[in-house]
């Protein structure tokens, strides 16, 4: 029996046809977990729709009404780039009540993941990419409108940039300063002793924190670009690929626009200090993680080359962040878009095998 709480329905399927996004691998992901006993059958939670007020605390009263009426215009609905039905509407209802059942699981056990979710392309008033309602702004917007936290933090690992959370929790931005940078190969293998390393962490570089420019590894590697910006009760953080989906990019409170093919180790080391950063700016009491399968050398729709071993090695760094920080995280899943949709399911698998390794063992 796993210590933390999984979150999952058949009903997570989304009903689009032959298309690019494997709506089958929710539940080749269950299947898996309970064939390896990676899970039990216990340790699942069924979610419940989202009411429709909850929606509306993140979502335009104008939009939801098509939604629920079927009176998109054409253009809307190929701005989706799925086809609208009335089922389809159900499931995307289905995925923002797993989250914001995931998000109270994770308040209470530190830690829980939805098998499904993370539709971070869906603005207030549209939605585009496969995304038609933002379930992880809408679970903030609900765990914040229940009294149960009243800050949150976004970190969306998705291959593609969360335009819709960044524009849902926009801020106003704010001139900044450079960060001092490390190596990659300071990050050992799940290391989370070494974050930040040491000399990170005195007075003088916190009155730094209000910077832009994040710094560089140290080692020559390939260049981010990294941009800033500042939010009152949402913080969202996005690494992604600059050289893709969204073409235009709303300011996250950090965007690591990453180049094309970076690896494990680097990609690592800017997810470090995309936390560190963070964390040094904002408190939040819910760390909201999207652990985006498309970072994969071998997706079709990502120009990233993480490996299967470097994606686990990124869901353990988020976890052991949030643990040591004593920060609830909640799961959702997002993209995936390999090749072999075995790996898409490996990758996802993973993630529950990452929180189980963290979150099993006493902290050093
Ligand atoms: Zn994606």
């Amino acid at each position: 029996m796993l210590s933390f709480k999984l979150v999952y329905s058949d009903d997570y399927y989304l009903p689009i046809g032959q298309h690019v996004f494997p709506a089958e691998k929710y539940r080749r992901i269950r299947d898996r977990l309970l064939g390896a006993e990676a899970a039990g059958p216990e340790d699942f939670l069924t979610p419940e729709l989202a009411k429709d007020e909850d929606i509306l605390l993140v979502h335009k009263p104008d939009y939801v009404h098509k939604l629920k009426t079927g009176t998109l215009s054409t253009r809307e609905e190929m701005q989706l780039e799925v086809p609208y039905s009335p089922e389809l509407v159900q499931a995307f209802w289905l995925a923002a009540g797993g989250s914001i059942l995931a998000a109270r699981q994770a308040l209470e056990d530190r830690v829980a993941i939805s098998i499904g979710g993370g539709f971070h392309h869906a603005f207030s008033d549209r939605g585009e990419g496969f995304c038609m309602i933002n379930d992880v702004a809408v679970a903030i917007r609900r765990m914040q409108h229940d009294g149960r936290i009243r800050r949150a933090m976004t970190v969306d690992c998705d291959v593609h940039q969360g335009n819709g959370t960044a524009s849902i929790f926009a801020g106003m931005r704010i001139p900044t300063k450079p960060l001092p940078s490390w190596s990659a190969p300071v990050l050992g293998r799940s290391s989370v002793e070494q974050i930040p390393p040491a000399g990170r962490n005195d007075k003088s570089r916190e009155n730094e924190a209000d910077t832009t420019e994040l710094d560089t590894p140290d080692s020559g590697d390939p260049q981010a670009a990294v941009r800033h910006a500042h939010d009152r009760d949402v913080f969202t953080i996005s690494l992604h690929q600059q050289n893709n989906y969204p073409a235009w990019k709303p300011p996250s409170s950090i965007d690591v626009d990453l180049p094309d093919g970076i690896g494990d180790d680097d990609y690592l080391a800017w997810l470090d200090n995309a936390l560190s950063s963070g964390l040094r700016q904002f408190e939040p009491e819910l760390i909201c993680y999207i652990a985006g399968a498309d970072p994969y050398k071998h997706d079709q729709l990502g120009g990233l080359a993480l490996t299967l071993e470097g994606l686990q090695r990124r869901d353990e760094l988020v976890f052991k962040v949030a643990r040591v920080r004593n920060i609830p995280v909640m799961v959702t899943y997002a993209g995936g878009y390999a090749h072999n949709l075995e790996d898409t399911v490996t990758i996802h698998c993973n993630t529950v095998l990452a929180a189980k390794n963290v979150f099993a063992r006493p902290l050093a």
